[in-house]
């Protein structure tokens, strides 16, 4: 072999190296970023996603041992979200109290501060009051030590009124990290049915998608914020009632 030959070969010999080298750094370079991808949509997936079915996967068993009561009637939950409401709230207050309906009221720390005789009226009516954070916030990434403030200054705010303590917590929008349980001594109550009464003014559409789903153990996510949502949650009581079921506060229903 001559040495031009030679010097050729060695320069193809080593263009191959350096491609390879090349093919190893960038999969090693891929294989970093998707690592942090996935780091990063795990700790989110924690937050967000995980939290919920977290919350979904108590409540499931807290519903199995729950199942049929000992008189073996079908139980299930009204909960209503966001208010109290200073027109619709005490509507529907009269409304379950007709029926001999207790449900389960997620306040903001705002709206109960605002409205404190609606608070106490649920109370001594029978019905379950729990913290939905002082100002709506979602928990997010970013912002957990203020929605630690946020469950606090509601659980003074819904103490102040009723004297005394609250452990249920629905978390806006589901999200929700496990930390606040033991910390906070906070038991999050997520739901199994969501007619989305907030995009409807349609009080028997709200109906329709709720009836025609409902099982026994479930939890309605309603809010005490339309009439059309005052109207549906009646009827809804009224239907279910017919068929044999009972309406029952989330404690109870997960608890008893
Ligand atoms: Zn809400």
């Amino acid at each position: 072999m001559n040495v031009r030959k030679w010097m050729k070969r060695m320069v193809i010999l080593d263009l191959l190296m350096l491609g390879l080298l090349f093919l190893i750094h960038s999969r090693e370079e891929a294989a970093h970023a998707a690592l942090e991808t996935a780091g990063r949509s795990a700790a989110y997936a924690d937050l967000e996603v995980g939290g919920q079915d977290a919350a979904y996967a108590d409540l499931e068993v807290g519903g199995q041992s729950a199942a049929t009561g000992g008189d073996g009637t079908k139980r299930i939950a009204l909960t209503f979200d966001d208010g109290p409401h200073p027109r619709y709230t005490e509507k529907l207050l009269d409304g379950l109290k007709e029926r001999g309906v207790h449900a389960t009221f997620f306040v903001t720390g705002a709206n109960a501060e605002k409205y404190p005789e609606i608070v106490k009226r649920m109370q001594e009516e029978g019905h379950l009051i729990g913290n939905h954070t002082y100002h709506h916030v979602q928990l997010t990434a970013a912002n957990g030590e203020q929605f630690r403030k946020e469950i606090i200054s509601t659980n003074e705010a819904i103490r102040e009124i009723t004297g005394e303590d609250t452990e249920y917590i629905r978390p806006p929008y589901g999200a929700w990290n496990k930390r606040y349980e033991e910390e906070l001594n906070m038991f999050p109550v997520l739901w199994t049915i969501d007619p989305r009464d907030w995009c409807s003014d349609d009080a028997s559409c709200i109906v329709r998608n709720t009836i025609g789903r409902v099982k026994e153990n479930d939890i309605i996510l309603m809010h005490d914020q339309y009439q059309s949502s005052i109207a549906a949650a009646l009827e809804i009581v009224d239907e279910l009632q017919e068929e044999g079921y009972e309406f029952v506060t989330v404690d109870e229903l997960l608890f008893d």
